[in-house]
């Protein structure tokens, strides 16, 4: 059993503060949004208006608070919400027209007026009242960018004109819609849209009632464990700390079905972690669920290394490419080979009757010999290993590691017929699809371009060329670099475009 290391420094969260708005008391609905596809954070994932806390929020008085944080955190809620949606939860808003409120936004958005200069001028006050705390959240270690966040729940006013209408302006978000809890986790459940815990589970409890829902949420919380993530039903994700490559700390293993289910890289070769998996197995186990198989996408320790743990524990056969299976035969015994096509059908069965889930493995090597990434064909989502991450680039490192694989890979990925999701190995999931695929493919070929160049004037070692091009990467990761451009010297000679000569290569 490996030693468990400290654990690794992880980003402090900033404080931030988000609004769930209702409207329509007779028949309820909540406003979401949809984020931008070309964010780094939750790119086209739904969430609720909000945003960082600032400065000026802690300026602005707030009746019937008396807490200073709480009380700037409902500013912030307010504010944001505003700005995002042009919806305003503040006392005094009845007197205004919503053309005028068109106008203040517009004021706030271009920072013509401040904030708390707004509420003066306009006598319009923030009432603790109107805004109910819900739990608060906070980013899990395993995300880089993470965040403490207020959550507010209020009714939206009315206007002088009757109902207040939303409109996003697209940038940030792409657009906004009211709709019945109901209807939001429907289309959570089949598969259409990504969003995360804080979005989804005051949903879940909206949709048995919104009176007290608030407090439902907070007792069911004080006792829930966090894992597993469930973006998109049926894909749930259990990041667990691991001995792997930074900025990652942790691997994500999935588990993946309804009644039937799989768990895809067991990776964490720490006792801790380990137990957090076993307890949400078990827990699945009882909600009458079971687990088929341990389907591993390749041979890295960070994937396999809780591998046997749970073999035994849950008494399940162990699946992997053939090329897996002979690498780390040693250590972990392979029950069957999975082959490139194959096709795994989870059925939902009494957790989800509607619902089947439909695994087409792909053979994707590049980044290991023998790696598998999983295409959900019904939903479009892709568990992507190593191949594609949710942080960073990833790593081709000869022999395991091969350029001309690895891109042929990406491309096969892009030609999918429909995607919608990545669900990587290291960091969280992706709805910004086609954009990462075409960073990936560009920032390989942007160094194969660099090691051209470079050639083009003189005979060049290996790492020769990693001084010369990875002027943006720190020392420490140069033998890793190392690894990378060999791999694309690798292609470049099998595609007859340079040569070696000793230690050197040259344009050919
Ligand atoms: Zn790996």
């Amino acid at each position: 059993m490996s030693q468990s290391p400290d654990a690794p420094s992880v980003v402090v969260p900033k404080d931030a503060a988000a609004l769930i708005l209702f409207s329509d008391p007779a028949d309820p609905k909540l406003y979401w949004v949809k984020r931008s596809p070309l964010l780094t954070f939750q790119g086209g994932w739904y969430a609720y208006p909000g945003g960082q806390l600032e400065a000026g929020d802690y300026a602005v008085q707030v009746l019937n608070c008396a807490e200073s944080d709480l009380a700037a955190a409902r500013v912030a809620a307010v504010r944001e919400a505003f700005e995002e949606t042009g919806l305003l939860v503040a006392r005094g808003v009845e007197n205004l027209s919503a053309a005028y409120l068109t106008v203040l936004r517009e004021a706030l958005l271009a920072d013509r007026i401040s904030f708390a200069d707004l509420l003066a001028q306009e006598t319009l006050t923030i009432d603790a009242a109107m805004l109910t705390e819900a739990p608060r959240w906070v980013t899990p270690p395993s995300v880089p960018k993470r965040f403490n966040t207020f959550f507010f729940t209020a009714w939206v006013p009315d206007c002088q004109d009757g109902a207040q209408q939303a409109h996003i302006i697209p940038g940030e978000l792409e657009s906004g819609e009211w709709l019945r809890p109901q209807e939001a986790i429907e289309r959570w459940r089949r598969g259409e849209i990504l969003a995360a815990p804080p979005v989804l589970r005051p949903i879940q409890e909206m949709v048995r009632g919104l009176d007290g829902f608030v407090d439902r949420l907070r007792s069911a919380l004080e006792t829930e464990s966090p894992h597993p993530y469930e973006f998109r039903r049926g894909f749930m994700m259990c990041p667990l700390r691991t001995p792997t490559l930074a900025p990652a700390t942790h691997t994500n293993c999935y588990i993946v079905g309804g009644e039937e289910l799989v768990v895809i890289d067991p990776g964490s070769p720490y006792p801790e972690e380990q137990k957090i998996l076993d307890d949400v197995l078990e827990t699945l186990l009882r909600e009458g669920r079971r687990v088929r198989e341990i389907f591993i996408t390749h041979l890295h320790p960070d994937h396999i290394g809780g591998v046997n743990h749970l073999r035994e524990k849950v008494r399940i056969p162990v699946a992997a490419h053939r090329l897996t299976a002979e690498a780390i035969a040693d250590s972990i015994p392979v029950d069957r080979f999975v082959e490139d096509n194959e096709l795994i059908e989870l059925h939902g069965g009494k957790i989800d009757p509607d619902l089947t889930w439909r695994l087409r493995v792909m053979w994707s090597p590049g980044h290991a010999r023998g790696h598998l990434s999983f295409y959900e064909e019904r939903t479009g989502s892709l568990i992507t290993g190593d191949c594609i991450l949710g942080m960073g680039t990833a790593v081709i490192a000869p022999p395991e590691g091969n350029m001309l694989d690895y891109l042929a890979s990406l491309q096969r990925m892009k030609e999918l017929p429909r995607l919608t999701a990545l669900f990587p190995a290291h960091g969280p999931a992706q709805a910004q699809v086609r954009e990462i695929i075409d960073y990936y493919l560009a920032h390989r070929q942007e160094r194969e371009e660099k090691i051209l160049a470079a050639l083009a004037t003189q005979a060049l070692s290996i790492s020769e060329l990693v001084k010369l091009i990875y002027t943006d990467v720190p020392l420490s990761r140069h033998p890793l670099a190392e690894l990378s451009v060999q791999a694309h010297l690798e292609k470049l000679e099998a595609e007859d475009r340079v040569s070696r000569q000793g230690e050197r290569f040259t344009l050919n």
